[in-house]
């Protein structure tokens, strides 16, 4: 990311800012390594995200460790000294990295282990290189040395390894938990904006670091009121950025009495067809029958339309819930399909389920998803609390704004000062303070220019105005402007310039609207 677009990724943020401030939400800046045992709960130890995509730093040394040391009675040939040796050089590598980023405890111990592992280490390569590569007393006493050296090693830390974060809704309620916001005035309303992790197949609007702007709102009612509202906000927001074809679909998955009795039935009716269906969601049956729904497999769409639909099983008070959902999205202009496979299949979510797309991103078009999750706060040790948030993918956001020709933010400068000689250097610092004080975009030349050279330099930075300052315009205190368009020029006293420039900008901004 660099200029111009990182204006247009400023804009897309300011504008959550200022959106979301006006329905009450702060701002909370969640850590971005956080434990992997939180996402392994929040998000589910069976989910894709936990168990393929998580980008976690201790686990790693943890398996090298176990790798290592299991190798060491088994160094009876040449190739299997190579692969040792091979094993020791990487856990070393990265223990020295660990302890320097403090990841393992960075005591004397661990310090003196490390190094005498790295003495082991250098040795074995130079032992290879020297082409030493007959088992002997010797690989196996440095061997046997390593494993009690790494068996010494004081990481007990690693066992709460951690991970970049995948996303932030664990994040934020673990901080919810930990800052004992429950007592603070109900609903608690906050947003973040970030870089997550996930280990995917990078494709267009799917990266491995990728950027969310997301909300939650926590504690208080389950109103149906707070999930429309979160929805509006949502809407308004990308109505504000002039996001190109918003389409929003919204489902309710029911609660904790009515799910499990549909997800029941789901399973039964899918062992019926289990035959016709693919590996993945045959094993989707047993695992998460809900996420067959999401299949996207061309051949399991007829079948899966066929299913029974978790609408028509809802309970009384889910029903009405929705129902409520539905008409306050009608009070508030907001315009939704219903689309019944729109399921999150995460044990927590429950009742309201929404997603949104938009143009100009190919098959990743969900710009925003989001739903109500009033078990997890619970779920990760704090008391029972509601709670609904939506994660918003700015990547694409910005993908389908730039696609639609509205990334345009960039503007170029506003003034460029041409000075020449000594005295008009001393004009021109100071007009450039006034006028960047004055909220203007400046650019002069740090080194005196010819005027010819300095306008086309103003040409070349997509500046309006050239200043120019040379002797006679010093003398007078007349400034000479020049419009870069059309290549006009007027006199310009020097008190009227801020003036002058303000009004410009006002009437142009009034022709572009
Ligand atoms: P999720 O947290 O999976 O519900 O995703 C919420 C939103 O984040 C999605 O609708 C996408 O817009 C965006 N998103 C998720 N994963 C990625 C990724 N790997 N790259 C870019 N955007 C993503």
């Amino acid at each position: 990311m660099m200029p111009p677009e990182t204006e247009l990724w400023n804009r897309v943020e300011q504008t959550a800012r200022e959106v979301f401030g006006t329905y009450g939400f702060g701002e909370i800046r969640p850590p971005i390594i956080e434990s992997t045992e939180l996402f392994a709960r929040a998000v589910g130890g069976e989910t894709d995200i936990v168990s393929k995509e998580m980008y976690g730093f201790p686990k790693k040394l943890e398996i090298l460790r176990r790798a290592t040391t299991d190798l060491v009675g088994q160094v009876d040939t040449p190739a299997k000294i190579h692969v040792f040796g091979q094993a020791l050089a990487v856990l070393v590598l990265n223990l020295g990295q660990a302890l320097e980023g403090a990841v393992i405890p960075t005591t004397q111990t661990n310090r003196h282990l490390v190094e005498q592992l790295k003495e082991i280490s250098g040795r074995t390569i130079a032992r290879w290189r020297a082409g030493q590569w007959e088992p002997s007393q010797q690989w196996t006493n440095d061997f046997e040395t390593a494993r009690a050296l790494i068996d010494e090693l004081e990481i007990e830390r690693l066992e709460e390894s951690s991970s970049l974060r995948p996303e932030a809704t664990a994040s934020v309620c673990r901080a919810y938990i930990e800052h004992n916001m429950q007592q603070l005035p109900a609903p608690v309303k906050l947003y973040y904006t970030g870089p997550m992790f996930r280990r995917e197949r990078p494709q267009k609007g799917r990266y491995r670091q990728f950027y969310q702007i997301g909300a939650e709102v926590l504690g208080g009612s389950d109103a149906p009121g707070i999930d429309a509202e979160v929805i509006e906000m949502v809407m308004v927001y990308f109505a504000k950025l002039e996001l190109p074809g918003v389409q929003l679909e919204i489902n309710s998955i029911g609660c904790r009495d009515c799910r499990p009795k549909y997800v029941e039935l789901l399973r039964a009716e899918l062992q019926k067809v289990k035959d016709r269906l693919g590996t993945d969601s045959q094993r989707r049956i047993e695992t998460n029958p809900l996420r067959v729904l999401d299949s996207k497999l061309e051949h399991e769409q007829a079948i899966i339309e066929t299913l029974p639909r978790i609408g028509e099983h809802l309970c009384a008070d889910c029903a009405k819930h929705y129902a409520e959902v539905k008409r306050q999205l009608g009070m508030r202009g907001v315009a939704y399909k219903e689309t019944w496979r729109l399921v999150r299949g995460l044990d927590y979510y429950m009742r309201t389920t929404f997603e949104i797309t938009a143009r100009g991103l190919g098959s990743q078009n969900a710009v925003c998803g989001g739903g109500r999750y009033d078990g997890l706060i619970e779920l990760l040790g704090g008391p029972p609390t509601k709670g609904i948030g939506f994660a918003i993918g700015e990547d694409r956001v910005i993908l389908s704004l730039l696609e639609a020709g509205k990334g345009n933010a960039a503007e170029g400068r506003d003034v460029y000062i041409a000075w020449m000689g000594e005295k008009a250097q001393a004009t021109a610092i100071a007009a450039a303070r006034t006028l960047r004080e004055a909220g203007f975009r400046v650019a002069m030349p740090p080194v005196e220019q010819k005027f010819g050279k300095a306008l086309g330099q103003a040409d070349k930075l997509g500046a309006r105005y050239a200043l120019i300052l040379g002797e006679d315009e010093v003398a007078s205190g007349e400034w000479t402007l020049k419009t870069l368009a059309d290549g006009s020029q007027k006199k310009i006293a020097k008190a009227e310039l801020v003036k002058f420039l303000r009004e410009a900008k006002r009437d142009s901004s009034l022709r572009s609207e």
